[in-house]
């Protein structure tokens, strides 16, 4: 099969990849409808993380099983399905939990490659969500989204506890920063503030629901959040960006009291404790737990209550991954979909 393989920074190439089989009882084999590059996926690509390629690459997936292990009960072939970027059992004390990414049997997706024709997917029956039927062509980059943008933003509102009554801000405007403002909207968050200053992505955040932009960043962002709110700071904040300033901007933009959840893979944080201390912020993230809100986004989307497939704005095939891969490096896209 075709698939992307990372050589170095800067070095994406499609070439030929062992086809994926069953290794485990628990594992299936899915034909992938779509798939796409991730704002973590640039990290290496930019060099900022150690490259140990030639690796297959990318672990966000939505498409058909095409065959199942022998201990697979709750998913079979022909059925379209999502799943998370860690596959994990959902039955152990943590996936109960509601902590999936932190699954005592978890395995990463991306050691896997999911940008490619074809992906083995572990621990089948715990990571996979089944649609009620075939979804038609339109819906697929939205059930995409879902397997790590959607449910990484929605993790993020619900860690900041955005909700009815609420003012909810959102520091980072990449995917997962606009499908934040989604969320948060969603989850009934009465003011949402997406923190933007490039033009196009101003006007998704507003599609996907913002009342506000915020165009400021680092202390003038913190001081314009502050404007906004009466002085406070807002109730939720939702970091996706993973930087020290970043981090920082979201904690000072929260009143005391208030609730930060951060989803932007942390690069080089480190926070100051007394400043900590004093703001009596509560802090919540990590990898965010997708399985846990898989079933009811899948629901949204098949509804059509939702569309987050909005924030893929470059759709290539897959064997112009390095394209895709340029084109978010650059910013000259939010996200790239990829048709094997
Ligand atoms: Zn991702
Ligand atoms: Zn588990």
């Amino acid at each position: 099969m075709r698939g992307a393989v990372l050589y170095a920074p800067g070095d994406v190439r499609v070439e030929e990849r062992q086809d994926p089989r069953i290794i485990e009882p628990t594992d299936a084999i899915i034909r992938l409808s779509a798939t796409c590059v991730c704002g973590s996926d640039l990290w290496p690509y930019r060099g900022l993380e150690a490259v140990d390629g030639p690796s297959p690459i990318g672990h966000e997936y939505a498409g058909i099983v095409q065959e199942v292990g022998s201990q697979v009960t709750g998913i079979r072939p022909g059925q379209f399905v999502v799943g998370s970027f860690f596959a994990s059992d959902n039955t152990c004390e943590l996936c109960q939990a509601g902590y999936q990414t932190s699954c005592i049997n978890k395995e990463p997706i991306g050691a896997n490659g999911a940008q490619a024709e074809s992906l083995r997917v572990p621990l089948a029956d715990g990571t996979l969500v089944a649609t009620p039927d075939l979804p038609s062509d339109d819906l697929v980059p939205s059930f995409l989204a879902a397997s790590d943008v959607l449910g990484t933003g929605w993790f993020g509102a619900v860690a900041a506890e955005a909700g009815p009554h609420r003012t909810a801000a959102v520091v980072g405007d990449g995917a997962v920063g606009l499908l934040a403002v989604l969320a948060a909207r969603q989850l009934g968050a009465e003011r949402v503030i997406a923190m933007s200053r490039h033009e196009p992505r101003q006007r998704l955040a507003v599609e996907f629901g913002a009342t506000d932009v915020v165009p400021e960043r680092g202390d003038e962002g913190v001081a314009r959040i502050k404007e906004l709110t009466g002085g406070l700071g807002a109730h939720s904040v939702i970091e996706a960006v993973g930087t020290q300033e970043s981090m920082l901007q979201a904690i000072r933009s929260t009143r005391p009291g208030g609730h930060v959840g951060y989803v932007g893979v942390a690069h080089g944080v480190e926070l100051p404790g007394t400043e900590l201390f004093y703001s009596h912020v509560h802090l919540h993230g990590g990898p965010a737990p997708v399985r846990r809100f898989l079933p009811e986004l899948v629901d949204l989307i098949w509804n059509r209550q939702i569309d987050p497939g909005k924030v893929f704005d470059l759709t290539l095939p897959l064997e112009q991954a390095a394209e895709g891969y340029r084109a978010m490096d650059q910013r000259r896209a939010i996200k790239t979909l990829l048709r094997p």
